[in-house]
């Protein structure tokens, strides 16, 4: 195996995102293939005896087992890291295995954490029923409050997590004031930034501590695996989420790794135009609709702040309708182009009920908490014709009597 540049910090710190996303992490096989190969291996062989001994005593580089490492997935953890501006990166099987192994390698039964009411049905799940089992007590607060955070802290607080912008809300939290709380309390930050990713915001710039991610929205970007990632300091990834990451096992397999790799070499140009397309389908939405919770828009009332941690709105935002889940299910029911699915970041645009499916296991009660009413339709805007999804939309409105 070669490394090429894209292997070398001191080149590729100086790499602008575009170079990264393309290069970033390259390791090349001595038949010199250009796209990254993909190393479907489980185990490993060796010369002799000796130099596995050699190996496993962390006295010679290489790999040992796919569990702990594998070229493949070490690529695109570097580009990762690389586009996140993050020291370093491991990747997981899916999001979830990312936002556990964030959390439970680095917590302990005592510990407290304090968490963003408005989140992905999972992630609540996880500080609701999980940490809990296990001794560690969860608080949730309005994540927009930058006070509530610093009101929620206890003596034994060891993180805090959120979203921003939050699934399906698109509530924003102030990265880099609720990140300054944190760090004056020595608590860790952890940032599940997938709406968003690297390509539209960086929470690290702003003082985040760890940036967790579903790889399998907007980085694969187009809808085909499940994958996730958690980006950090080298300590906290050396430290706390490879011995639990090496032992219990969430890998993501060699395939899916290089399916995000080649998603990677797209995520920007997908997210501007993604991001375009949301503006424009948003901007007909405004009026027919009563509703709309867009980053983008004007009406959204942390537009202001939205826009100057991100370089641009996301392609994904979330309307209201007055007739509640009737209504919702109607327009659901009158879509002709765009697909009745809860998958987000994909390149098709795909529109989901989160009441019904993301956000039913939360229950009733944290929903209506959270802000996810029952007339809430959660829209992710794809790669299509602008003017095609909004000939659908304007039907589905129309037969679902708006
Ligand atoms: C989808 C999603 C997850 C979970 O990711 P999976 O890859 O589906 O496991 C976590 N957080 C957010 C904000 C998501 O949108």
């Amino acid at each position: 195996m070669k490394k090429t540049a894209g292997q070398d910090r001191s080149i590729t710190a100086k790499w602008r995102p575009a170079t990264r996303a393309i290069r970033g992490g390259t390791w090349r096989s001595d038949m010199g293939e250009t796209s990254e190969a993909i190393f479907m291996t489980s185990g490993y062989s060796y010369d002799d005896a000796a130099s596995v001994a050699a190996r496993f005593a962390g006295e010679e580089q290489g790999m040992t087992y796919s569990r702990l490492q594998n070229p493949t997935v070490q690529m695109l953890e570097e580009r990762i890291a690389l586009l996140e501006g993050a020291p370093a990166c491991r990747v997981q099987a899916s999001g979830m295995a990312a936002m556990t192994a964030a959390l439970l390698c680095q917590l302990s039964a005592g510990d407290h954490v304090v968490a963003a009411k408005a989140a992905f049905g999972s992630c609540r799940w996880l500080v609701d029923n999980l940490l809990p089992r296990f001794g560690i007590e969860g608080t949730v607060v309005d994540s927009r409050d930058v006070d509530a955070w610093d009101r929620a802290i206890k003596p034994n607080t060891k993180v805090f997590f959120f979203e921003t912008p939050a699934n399906p809300t698109l509530d924003i939290v102030d990265l880099e004031r609720v990140c300054a709380i944190a760090k004056q309390e020595a608590i860790t930050t952890v940032v599940d930034n997938a709406f968003a990713t690297s390509a539209l915001q960086r929470p690290m710039d702003f003082g985040a501590d760890v940036v967790a991610y579903s790889a399998t929205k907007m980085m694969d970007g187009q809808g085909r695996v499940l994958a996730g990632a958690v980006c950090g300091s080298e300590d906290f990834i050396n430290n706390k989420l490879l011995p639990f990451q090496r032992n219990t096992g969430p890998n993501l397999s060699p395939f899916n790794a290089w399916v995000v790799l080649k998603g990677m070499e797209t995520l920007d140009l997908r997210i501007r135009r993604q991001s375009e397309n949301a503006m424009t389908v948003g901007r007909f939405l405004e009026g027919r609709v009563p509703k709309m919770l867009h980053p983008g828009l004007e009406s959204h009332p942390q537009h202001a702040l939205a826009m100057k941690q991100m370089k641009d709105c996301g392609p994904i935002f979330s309307i209201v309708l007055d007739g509640g889940r009737e209504q919702a299910h109607a327009l659901l029911d009158g879509l002709e182009l765009i697909d009745i699915s809860n998958n987000i970041g994909d390149s098709r645009s795909l529109m989901c009920h989160p009441a019904s499916t993301t956000h039913h296991s939360v229950g009733a009660e944290a929903r209506e908490d959270m802000g996810v009413p029952e007339g809430m339709l959660r829209l992710n805007v794809g790669l299509e014709d602008p003017d095609d999804l909004i000939e659908d939309l304007d039907r589905a409105l129309t037969a679902a009597g708006l």
